[in-house]
């Protein structure tokens, strides 16, 4: 089905580009070179975004939602300095959140881990390493980056149920590795950019603007911005009448 989307768009772009060029009598040679240009482009893209779900089946947002719930997820964690503070505003709020760990930080980081776990959240998988190079990893080397932080957080009795990819990137080699686990792979569908942009109003913007139920945000608990950023998300939340929970009681509407 998902290999049906990317081949479906790939005939389209071809058929729309051979049209045009034909009508204005181009090479052949030409028109081959074109057309392998938009195919890495569309390729490329197409890794870059979990929503055109063209390598695997990504949750991007919960449409069907009934009740008022939407989600907050917060990657690259635990951060010694900022998660507490986190799950501090979090407590305060009486909100609950997901929070998607890099295995080797939730080694260094036990304690956090636990209070995590303990405050209520949820725990989702984000890799071991969270390397720049992920993307470009075999479906072995993908499957050991998941399966050694499973087992990191099987040490807390965890059992783990989603997987987010290091910078949303998904590949065929990823698709093939989440094959042989039971993992259901989770994106977002408002991109905070936290960790791009300086300004707080401009990060609060990007995620309050049309906030609904059913909706996945997208910060990282690991740079000061993230805190004024949560705390004003909240009283936002709180005026729209939205209540933040965690993946699994979103999807599942519990
Ligand atoms: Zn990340």
């Amino acid at each position: 089905m998902l290999k049906f989307r990317l081949a479906f768009v790939l005939l389209v772009v071809s058929i729309i580009t051979a049209l045009v060029m034909f009508t204005n009598h181009v090479s052949v040679g030409l028109f081959m070179g074109t057309i392998i240009l938009l195919w890495i482009v569309i390729i490329f893209l197409g890794s870059m975004s979990m929503g055109w779900q063209f390598f695997l089946t990504a949750k991007t947002k919960h449409p069907k939602s009934k009740k008022a719930f939407f989600a907050i997820t917060f990657d690259d964690g635990p951060n010694p300095e900022f998660t507490p503070q986190i799950l501090d505003i979090l407590e305060k709020h009486n909100a609950k959140a997901t929070f998607f760990l890099i295995g080797k930080e939730a080694d260094k980081y036990s304690g956090l881990v636990k209070r995590i776990i303990r405050c209520g959240h949820e725990i989702g998988n984000h890799s071991y390493s969270h390397s720049p190079y992920i993307g470009g990893f075999s479906a072995k080397k993908w499957l050991a980056e998941i399966e050694k932080t499973n087992s990191v957080l099987k040490q807390y009795a965890y059992n783990m149920v989603y997987f987010r990819p290091p910078f949303g990137i998904t590949t065929p080699h990823l698709a093939k590795a989440i094959q042989h686990t039971n993992l259901k792979v989770i994106g977002w569908n408002k991109r905070s950019f936290d960790t791009f942009f300086k300004s707080e109003s401009r990060i609060l913007k990007r995620i309050t603007k049309d906030l609904k139920q059913g909706d996945i945000i997208l910060l990282h608990d690991k740079q000061p911005n993230c805190l004024p950023v949560l705390e004003r998300l909240l009283q936002i939340a709180k005026q729209k009448q939205l209540q933040p929970v965690t993946i699994s009681q979103l999807i599942n509407e519990n």
